[in-house]
This record gives C-alpha cells, sequence and structure tokens, in this order.
C-alpha cells in the first residue's frame, strides 16, 4: 500500500485507522447490509450514528450545555455570508484582519452591514495585531477573526477579549488541533477538510442566546435556529461526512484526547520551526509569536530554486507542499493526522537538498 506523506492545507490528510475503519464498514455499515451512504438520514441507525458524533465532539472539546452543535453545507465560505445574515442585528460587525480569509470574511459581511477594522489590515499578513491594540466597538453585533490564517501561516497565540461583544471564530484550520475555551466563544465555524473530516460537512457551535433573530429575507436553509431546532436535520445533511468526522472524533479521544493531540502538534510544528531558524537556506517570514502549528509557510533564500525542492519532495513522498498561488513559496500542512514521523521525513529532507543545493 503506498501512502505518502499528505502535507495539502485542506482537503487533507485522514488518520489512517479511520480510512481502514471506514473501509472495513463501506458496504455493510454494522449488520444493517447497507453504506451509510444509503441509509436514510432520518432512520434510527443514522440517528444513532449522528447522535455518537455530537456527543463525542462535546466530550473531547468539553462543549458547555448552552451552546448548540450543527452539523451544516457550504463550508466555511457559506459562513461568511450566514454569519451576519443571523447574527448583525445591530446593522454593524467588527473585524480582525490578519489576511486572505480574514478578507474574504469581511468582503461578504459588507453586504448585510457595516465592516469596521477592529484591528490588524494589510501590514498584518505575517503577524498578529498585539492584544492591547484591538480597539473594538461595544454596539458591534459581534467581533470576527480568523485564528489561523491557513493561506500565510499566521496564528494568534491568545484569544482577543471582545468584553460583552459575541467573539466569532472561523476556525476552520485549528479546531480540534488542542484544548479549547469554548465558553469564550459566541460562536465557532470549521470547514471539516483541515482538522474534522472530509469535505462537504460545516461545523457550527454556538450559543444559545444567539439563535432566534435573523436578518429579515434571511432564507429558511439559512437560519441556524432552524437547524437547532431540528437536530441539523431540517433537510438532507451530508450524511457519510458527517460519520467520517464521528470516526475522526472517536480517534481523537482515543489517542489520548484534545491534551495529547495538542502536546504532539506542539511539538511537530516546533520541529519544523527549529530546522527554518537554523539556516539561512530557508526562511519564514511569520513573526515568532505569531507562527502557526498547522500551517507552517517558508521559502527558499534562492526561490530559483523552488520547483526543483518541490519535485524532489514530491519524488521522495512528500506531497502538497507547494504554497498558496497568492503567496507563492512552501506550506507544510501538519493537521492532526500527519504523524511525527511525516515532519521528520520532511525536515530530513530539507537537510539533504540544502548539503546538495546550498
Ligand atoms: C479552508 C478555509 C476556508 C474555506 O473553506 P471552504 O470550506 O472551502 O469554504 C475559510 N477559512 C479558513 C480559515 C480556511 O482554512
Amino acid at each position: 500500500m503506498g501512502r505518502v506523506y499528505n502535507f495539502s492545507s485542506g482537503p487533507a490528510t485522514l488518520p489512517l485507522t479511520v480510512l481502514e475503519k471506514v473501509q472495513a464498514e463501506l458496504v455493510d455499515w454494522g449488520g444493517s447490509g447497507m453504506s451509510v451512504m444509503e441509509m436514510s438520514h432520518r432512520g434510527d441507525d443514522f440517528v444513532g450514528i449522528a447522535e455518537r458524533a455530537e456527543a463525542t465532539l462535546r466530550r473531547i472539546l468539553d462543549v458547555p450545555d448552552t451552546y448548540r452543535v450543527l452539523f451544516l453545507q457550504g463550508g466555511a465560505t457559506a459562513q461568511f455570508a450566514m454569519v451576519p445574515m443571523n447574527l448583525m442585528r445591530g446593522g454593524s460587525a467588527d473585524f480582525i484582519d490578519t489576511g486572505i480569509w480574514s478578507q474574504k470574511a469581511m468582503t461578504e459581511a459588507a453586504r448585510y452591514g457595516r465592516v469596521r477594522l477592529a484591528a490588524g489590515g494589510p501590514d498584518y499578513a505575517t503577524r498578529v495585531p498585539a492584544a492591547g491594540s484591538i480597539e473594538i466597538d461595544p454596539a458591534a453585533s459581534y467581533l470576527h477573526y480568523t485564528p489561523n490564517e491557513t493561506i500565510g501561516g499566521v496564528e494568534f497565540p491568545y484569544i482577543p477579549d471582545s468584553g460583552d461583544v459575541p467573539l466569532v471564530a472561523d476556525m476552520s484550520s485549528t479546531l480540534l488541533s488542542r484544548p479549547l475555551d469554548v465558553s469564550r466563544f459566541g460562536l465557532i465555524y470549521a470547514g471539516a477538510q483541515k482538522n474534522v473530516g472530509p469535505s462537504g460537512l460545516t461545523l457550527v457551535i454556538v450559543h444559545e442566546d444567539l439563535l432566534g433573530d435573523p436578518l429579515p429575507g434571511t432564507p429558511t436553509v439559512f437560519d441556524y435556529r432552524v437547524y437547532a431546532e431540528n437536530a441539523s436535520m431540517y433537510n438532507t445533511p451530508p450524511t457519510f461526512a458527517w460519520y467520517v468526522a464521528g470516526e475522526v472524533f472517536a480517534w481523537i479521544e482515543a489517542e489520548g484526547g484534545l491534551p495529547a493531540i495538542g502536546e504532539r502538534n506542539r511539538r511537530k510544528a516546533a520541529k519544523l520551526y527549529a530546522a527554518l531558524d537554523g539556516t539561512e537556506f530557508y526562511r519564514t517570514a511569520v513573526a515568532q509569536d505569531s507562527r502557526s502549528w498547522m500551517n507552517v509557510t517558508f521559502t527558499l533564500a534562492e526561490t530559483a530554486l523552488d520547483t526543483e525542492f518541490l519535485r524532489g519532495a514530491d519524488a521522495a513522498g512528500l506531497k502538497s507542499l507547494k504554497g498558496h498561488r497568492s503567496v507563492g513559496g512552501m506550506r507544510a500542512s501538519l493537521y492532526n493526522a500527519m504523524p511525527e514521523a511525516g515532519v521528520d521525513a520532511l525536515v530530513d529532507y530539507m537537510k539533504e537538498f540544502e548539503r546538495i543545493r546550498g
């Protein structure tokens, strides 16, 4: 079997044991004689799968009872619109801009109300603003930020203090990478295809007080309350992705939960950044205190060697290391399912490439 080390930013690597379990259950789930793909979402078997997935997620992330977990579609991109449609009652929201995903969220929100910059901006593509520099409008409907900018590789080392203004976070590429104090947030959303499961599923974790007052004209399928009241089954949910996500949650729990996963992720990132810091041959533009654990961006001092570096990596079974088309260079995504051995293999390859070409 030819498994590679897949550093893709998303859809991304999944735990091998999860894939094997899904494979073993593919054509006959639990003696039902059918695949999860073929089941009614309203039947007992799938309802059980769905409820277990949510219960496991609540356990591993320690989600308080006052929060609803919604299993949606449309990706994080749909949330760029769904959040303002449901929460921008005051007509204005605050944003922290730390890069491309922050800006996409702002552009979409501007269709529904006033978008105000509370911190960050064009100068913050390689660092996060200092905690004390965030200027929040107390009348804002919410403060939105991107805890981990997947493209730039910029991550907040702290949770912004938004006072009484609900805090909304696009956690697509960092949710479940370590323990998290959910109670600090009004709403968390994440496309699944980074750390949660396959694409097609979007998680929303929302405080129940924020439900039930969408902007006039909000379509039924974009109203959070409708999902909360119907166990995310107002219409047909992405059943197979939901099932696989449930298996990923169970895998996280079996690995020792988020404390163990977080410690492993910290070690993986530290190893790669140490390799980058130890030479002039490789560089990372991201400020020391803003370095992402999940998406490590770097360049070669000589960009003319990029293509050769990537070709050699590919041949060595180190896949999808090319940076996002908008920033170039390299990006190694180190999500939960990337084993430490994968990071070791990458660091070894980088040292060898430098020895030959440096
Ligand atoms: C991947 C990603 C998105 C886009 O997600 P889709 O599921 O493709 O809509 C948005 N924000 C962040 C931070 C991401 O990492």
